[in-house]
């Protein structure tokens, strides 16, 4: 088997960067090693209006249940921030019917996908060494189980799109995403105060990050936390941590409890990376999506970023096939576009989940407390965004004159500069 393109992993950006490699003149081929797309994935499925735009798809009821217009943030103290975009900002949807649509827009474009086809090994071959040569002119020996029996596959670039625990980062003597936030959630029986908003927790139940309720319908939600591993509490044995603190804010949220009263319909875990490694290049090799680090570290949101970047990825690929040279330097054009259009969001947005993890229940109570003005929440309307965080911050510094916000922003700058 010789392919220009071998790609690892079905998920969501996998096909995407399949299919752009496909469709920039590669032969792809595109490998999952579970028997089905879209199962299991550990996923809130909130995808901003943008997000499914950029992966090419229309909004329809196959794949949509809800559509969302604003969030309720709630503080440590139960105060409420309504925030009201107005008009549909996000769909809740099925990953397992998204990831397949996007498996099947592979397929269209000519990608071969291979199901149960475990990635367990990678060499480079010597291209200096004759006999390796005539064997197979590609410089990659992916060693693969295909239900079960070992094969091996040639390819000239592997793209690396499988998932935070990349194999393909380890084979390839990558540095993999060392940042981690333990995200948990289940689906359950909740009846929703308004199904047009999400609702957003912050403080100690969910410590250097939040927890959620996100709404399928008027009947179920989808309720999780994620929380920053370094600032959970130490006396909890770490392997139970996310199960702990997810049991907790249901005892304790009297919102939450007055809504959900016991009963489970799904379960995920899983990581979630926050900090993309300094290289996702080297020779014949591309790391994309969460195997990538890139996920936005506000709102561990990773398909609109995962999507944007596979298709740099597939493009670069194709491209330096063709031209013969996949060398790292050649294909290091990847890191450099996606860092020109992503890095800076991932920086600001960073600096920005750091000084939110840090701050006490109370800071929070106060934070809340002085973004709760008519002024502020109308800046917040306008230019709130969940794949840009940075165009938000911007306004609010250069716009509001709220004294109490102002204090609590100084804090902020000082303590990211
Ligand atoms: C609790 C939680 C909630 C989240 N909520 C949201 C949300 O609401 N919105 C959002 O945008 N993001 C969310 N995310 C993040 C989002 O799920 C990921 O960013 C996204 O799935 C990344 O897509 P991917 O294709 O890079 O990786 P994945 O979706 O993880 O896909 C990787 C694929 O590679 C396959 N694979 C792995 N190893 C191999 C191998 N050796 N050989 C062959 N195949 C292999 C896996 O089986 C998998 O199918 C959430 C994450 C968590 C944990």
């Amino acid at each position: 088997m010789n392919y220009d393109v071998v790609v690892v992993g079905a998920g969501p950006v996998g096909s995407t960067a399949a299919r752009y490699a496909a469709l920039n003149g590669a032969s792809v081929l595109l490998l999952e090693e579970h028997p089905s797309i879209g199962s299991p994935v550990g996923c809130t499925g909130l995808l901003s209006t943008r997000a499914v735009t950029e992966c090419e798809l229309k909004p329809s009821d196959d794949f949509v249940f809800n559509s969302v217009r604003g969030v309720f943030v709630y503080a440590p103290d139960g105060q409420c921030l309504p925030i009201d975009g107005k008009q549909t900002k996000a769909y809740v949807i099925s990953r397992k019917i998204f990831d397949r649509k996007l498996a099947v827009m592979a397929v269209e474009e000519g990608v071969v996908l291979s199901l149960r086809t475990r990635a367990v090994g990678l060499e480079r071959r010597d291209p200096k060494n004759k006999i390796e040569r005539k064997i197979s002119p590609a410089p990659i020996k992916l060693m693969v189980l295909t239900n079960g029996k070992p094969e091996t596959i040639s390819a000239s670039v592997v793209i690396g799109a499988d998932g935070v625990k990349s194999r393909i980062a380890s084979y390839a003597g990558l540095e993999r995403p060392t940042r981690m936030l333990s995200g948990i959630q289940i689906e359950v029986p909740y009846k929703s105060k308004n199904i047009d908003f999400v609702e957003m927790f912050l403080g100690s139940s969910a410590p250097g990050f939040f927890a959620w309720t996100v709404p399928i319908d008027e009947k179920i939600s989808r309720i999780g936390l994620a929380f920053e591993p370094s600032f959970a509490c130490k006396n909890v044995h770490e392997k139970s941590y996310s199960l702990s603190y997810l049991e907790k804010f249901l005892r304790s949220n009297s919102h939450v409890k007055a809504r959900y009263s016991g009963g489970m319909l799904d379960f995920v875990v899983g990581g979630i990376p926050i900090d993309p490694p300094k290289r996702t290049v080297s020779d014949g090799i591309l790391l994309v999506g969460d195997a990538a680090g890139q996920v936005k570290p506000i709102s561990a949101g990773g398909i609109y970023t995962g999507a944007f970047a596979a298709k740099i990825a597939g493009k670069v690929a194709a491209d330096a096939v063709l031209e013969g040279n996949t060398s790292a330097q050649r294909l290091s054009e990847y890191d450099l576009l996606w860092r020109k259009y992503l890095g800076k969001e991932f920086d600001i947005g960073l600096k920005i989940h750091d000084y939110m993890g840090k701050l006490e229940d109370k800071q929070l109570n106060d934070l809340i407390g002085s973004l709760n003005t008519s002024s502020i929440l109308k800046i917040i309307t306008e230019y709130g965004d969940m794949d840009h965080p940075s165009v938000l911050m911007r306004k609010l510094i250069f716009s509001t004159n709220s004294i109490e916000f102002m204090k609590t922003l100084g804090i902020f700058l000082k303590t990211i500069f």
